[in-house]
Order: structure tokens, then C-alpha cells, then sequence
């Protein structure tokens, strides 16, 4: 790592690599994520009914997902929008585990609620407006579930990484960084998808680092070209929003996929992963 880098990142001590090549393996599961398969995450955005979920849980998993997304504590810019089911919901992502062997990832927003969800969730969520509540990362890192970090919509690498430490140093460093785009003057995309940022997780921390798509596009027909760049700019995977009906989605519905379009993204985006690992290995049989 370069000396301006230790500079700019010294408050994030144990999560920079050591060594160039050095990576941290978050297992959630039988699912191993920064292990070097690309992991796709997919479903809702919020938990609706029992159909909408086990539909999408079945339907994501034969297209290859391996872990199921889903909010039931929902962190919405509205008082007056849907806020989740709550622990309806988290019941029904457990069913939808057994029912599909996915694991599950879900959105813990208060601190106090880091033990219940611990119970039904595989991996944490951290959300955007979340990642600077200290209260809630130290809850949530003291479960010892993995937790899913996603970078603050106007938070810096620097900021991202600190936040990681923090929950590192409450004894829990499985921590999976998430780069969904952040606020900049441009307003054609909801958020701007900074895959620079990410390319320098990739170097700098060996953190797995996946990315969202969803909601830096803000819309479904980019979803898929932004997938396929954080492919090509080494992200460990996705978390993707997908949808039996998008157009009646309760959160979230214009960025969403429907079943056909992930299955399509999915099959396209297999060769840029193949071809990513064919690459890697010429390089590890060169050196
Ligand atoms: C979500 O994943 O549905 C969500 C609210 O994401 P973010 O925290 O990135 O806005
Ligand atoms: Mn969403």
C-alpha cells in the first residue's frame, strides 16, 4: 500500500491490508463471500406478503443468487411511506431459507433490535443513513453476525473505512463493505455509482466489497451495465433488488428487476466472471 494511502486511512488500522494480496473471507452460511466466487445477493426491497417473498426467493436462487435480500425494518425517506413488516417480516425470511437454502440478509436500523434480527438474519445490513450510528454498530458487531456495511450516501472511502474499523474493534471483523453509490451534483442516476471508490476498497482493504447497483442506478435499465462494471473493477459481488411485479413494488419499484430481466442479467454477466477468474489465474501461474 502506498504511504498516501496509510496517511489517508490511519484511523482504519485493521482493516488495510498488510500484504498486497492479503483478504478477509465472510462466511455466512454455507456461503463464503471475498473467497474469490462472485456472490450475488437479490430480492425486494422491502418484505411485502409471504407470496411476493417465496416467489422471489425461489425464482432468484435458480438464476444464482446465493443470499436473499429483503427489508423488514425499513429506513424510509417518508413518515407516511411503508415502514416494514417488522418481525413479520423477519419470519418470513426464515421461511424462505428453509424453503430455499438461501441465506438471508436484512436491514437492522436500531440498536436495540441487533439481537432479534441476529436471530432470523445470516448477515446484518447496515444501511446508508446508518453507517456513521456508532450505537447501532457496536450492537450490531456484538451479535457476531457478519455485518453488511453500506457506505454513507455522502461518506468518503476514509469515512466508510473508519466505520468498518469500528465495528472490527468490537471483536467482530466480518465485515462486508458496500459501495451504492453516493450523492454528487448529478441527478440522472439516483446516485453516482463510484466505481473509482471502489477500486480503491479493492486495493487498500481487505474487506470483501460488493456492490448495489440498484440503488446508485435508480432506475432498472442501468442495473445491469453498472453489475457488469463492478465485475470488471474486481467487487466480490452483488446486492440487487428484484421483484415479481416492480411496477407494484412498496418501496423501491423503478430500480427493481423483474424475474426475467435478473435471469438475463445473471446469464450475461457470467462470462465477465469467468473471464475475471481466468485472468486472475494466468496472473497467479505467471508470478
Ligand atoms: C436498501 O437496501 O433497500 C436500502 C435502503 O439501501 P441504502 O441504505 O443503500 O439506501
Ligand atoms: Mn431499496
Amino acid at each position: 500500500m502506498g504511504s498516501s494511502w496509510k496517511d489517508q486511512f490511519a484511523d482504519a488500522p485493521d482493516v488495510l491490508k498488510t500484504t498486497p494480496d492479503q483478504t478477509t473471507v465472510v462466511r455466512a452460511g454455507s456461503v463464503f463471500i471475498g473467497g474469490g466466487d462472485f456472490v450475488t445477493m437479490a430480492g425486494p426491497c422491502s418484505v411485502e406478503t409471504e407470496r411476493q417473498l417465496m416467489e422471489t426467493a425461489e425464482r432468484v436462487a435458480a438464476a444464482g443468487a446465493r443470499v436473499l435480500r429483503g427489508g423488514a425494518f425499513k429506513p424510509r425517506s417518508s413518515p407516511y411511506a411503508f415502514q416494514g413488516l417488522g418481525l413479520a417480516g423477519l419470519k418470513l425470511l426464515a421461511a424462505a431459507r428453509e424453503r430455499t437454502g438461501l441465506a438471508v440478509v436484512t436491514e437492522v436500523m436500531a440498536a436495540a433490535d441487533a439481537p432479534l434480527i441476529a436471530e432470523y438474519a445470516d448477515i446484518l445490513q447496515i444501511g446508508s443513513r446508518s453507517m456513521e450510528n456508532y450505537a447501532l454498530l457496536e450492537a450490531a458487531a456484538r451479535t457476531g453476525r457478519p455485518i453488511l456495511l453500506k457506505r454513507g450516501m455522502v461518506a468518503t472511502v476514509a469515512d466508510l473505512l473508519r466505520s468498518a474499523q469500528c465495528i472490527a474493534s468490537y471483536g467482530n471483523p466480518n465485515v462486508i463493505l458496500c459501495e451504492r453509490g453516493i450523492r454528487t451534483f448529478e441527478t440522472s442516476t439516483r446516485n453516482t455509482f463510484d466505481v473509482g471508490g471502489l477500486t480503491v476498497l479493492k486495493e487498500v482493504c481487505r474487506l470483501p466489497v460488493i456492490a448495489d447497483p440498484s440503488h446508485a442506478a435508480g432506475r432498472r435499465s442501468l442495473v445491469p451495465a453498472l453489475a457488469r462494471s463492478a465485475v470488471a473493477a474486481g467487487a466480490d459481488g452483488l446486492i440487487v433488488e428484484v421483484h415479481p411485479h416492480p411496477e407494484e413494488a412498496w418501496s423501491d419499484g423503478e430500480q427493481s428487476l423483474n424475474f426475467s430481466e435478473f435471469g438475463t442479467m445473471m446469464a450475461d454477466l457470467a462470462p465477465w466472471c469467468e473471464l475475471r477468474a481466468a485472468c486472475r489465474y494466468a496472473l497467479e501461474t505467471v508470478a
